[in-house]
């Protein structure tokens, strides 16, 4: 079976895990604070807060801006659905925006008419715009329109951690980002999550609010305010350490490999048969998700991808077609569209190009009728 995804887990990343779990040191601790600095360090960012997953991070993100009872967050349509129940978890009302059909990633035009046409009781606090698949979203004219507004920007790089736009690494552009750990990803740490700033108020308030809202001061703990226990493990934090090195070359390599599906998908794509994705230089390739034209049921393609040894699945979901979170002001006609015929195929960097033209024959063959 080639799988869609495979952690790669070295046995001296599993040695380092092991040292820390003989430490009988198991919460946050020294393996937890070096990795936060070389987190800052490797994406450019003053403050790197590890949490207990992705979600965590967002929940936190919110939590950390005042966002609740009364607000409301704009989130793309086409995302996991994580962007949105943190929205949810604190209160808000997530709006959705619409995203473009050749990144996967909002549209700041959507952006814009949702934001001017707007007229919510609740007060519209933030963005957060996803990187979704690790494609870079456009910041610039999100962050634009983001100030014109007075919005915050919460980016949800849970799949872009290696990503760039024009060499500045996705999750130093908004005022909080959010990272995940998940064995999905590239970097995995189990569950696991960071949240990143360069604002050392925002990121003293995240650090309190993931240790149950409280601080130490020279007479001992003091609760601050309510909150929870994202924490990460010190030995999560030991396994994620491991990665970091590789994490460019690993990044590289899923490169060099969705070129190769670019290549090999050209002829389908030609004749109509799917959609290829976009493929900007600074895309880290956590997934690498092809559209099947709207002829094709894309469950029996999964299942006859399958019967001849590929696991494949749909890529993110559709808030809209999910239908737990509100209207969009604007029906949404790319992400439902995405949820429907989106094709996720199988990516990891230590793929063979061998097995690329594989998949790519036999998805060709599929499509074609000719299997
Ligand atoms: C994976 C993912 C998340 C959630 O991360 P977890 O670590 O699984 O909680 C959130 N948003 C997006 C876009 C994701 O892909």
């Amino acid at each position: 079976m080639i799988n869609l995804s495979r952690p790669n887990i070295s046995e001296q990343a599993i040695e380092s895990v092991a040292r820390v779990l003989r430490s009988g040191q198991l919460v946050h601790g020294p393996e937890s604070e070096t990795f936060e600095q070389e987190l800052a360090v490797y994406l450019g960012c003053r403050e790197a807060i590890l949490v207990s997953s992705g979600t965590a991070a967002l929940h936190l993100a919110l939590m950390a801006l005042d966002i609740g009872s009364g607000d409301a967050v704009l989130v793309p349509d086409f995302t996991f659905p994580a962007t949105a129940n943190a929205v949810m978890a604190v209160g808000a009302r997530p709006v959705l925006v619409d995203v473009s059909a050749d990144t996967y990633n909002l549209d700041p035009q959507c952006l814009r008419q949702t934001i001017e046409g707007w007229r919510g009781a609740e007060r519209l606090r933030a963005v957060m715009p996803v990187h979704e698949f690790g494609h870079p979203a456009d910041m610039a004219a999100i962050s634009g329109i983001a100030k014109e507004h007075g919005l915050y920007v919460v980016e949800d790089a849970a799949c872009a951690l290696g990503a760039n736009l024009n060499g500045r690494k996705t999750g130093t552009f908004g005022d909080l980002a959010c990272f995940s750990f998940h064995p999905r990803k590239t970097l995995t740490t189990g569950e696991g999550g960071l949240l990143t700033t360069d604002n050392p108020e925002l990121a003293r308030r995240t650090r309190r609010l993931r240790n149950h809202g409280m601080e130490r001061t020279d007479s001992g703990m003091r609760f601050m305010e309510p909150s929870l226990n994202y924490r990460l493990t010190n030995f999560q934090a030991a396994l994620g350490r491991a990665q970091l090195p590789s994490l460019d070359l690993w990044v590289n390599d899923r490169r060099e490999l969705a070129a190769l599906y670019v290549e090999n998908l050209a002829a389908p794509a030609g004749e109509g048969l799917l959609t290829l994705p976009n493929a900007d230089p600074g895309h880290s390739w956590q997934t690498f998700m092809v559209v099947l034209d709207g002829r094709f049921d894309r469950a029996e393609v999964i299942a006859k991808l399958k019967a001849v040894g590929i696991e494949s699945n749909l890529g993110a979901q559709s808030m809209q077609e999910i239908g737990l979170y509100g209207d969009a002001l604007d029906t949404c006609k790319v992400g439902p569209h995405l949820y429907a015929q989106g094709l996720a195929l199988p990516l990891y960097e230590r793929m063979t190009p061998d097995q690329i033209r594989q998949v790519s024959e036999s998805l060709t063959a599929v499509l074609s009728g000719a299997d």
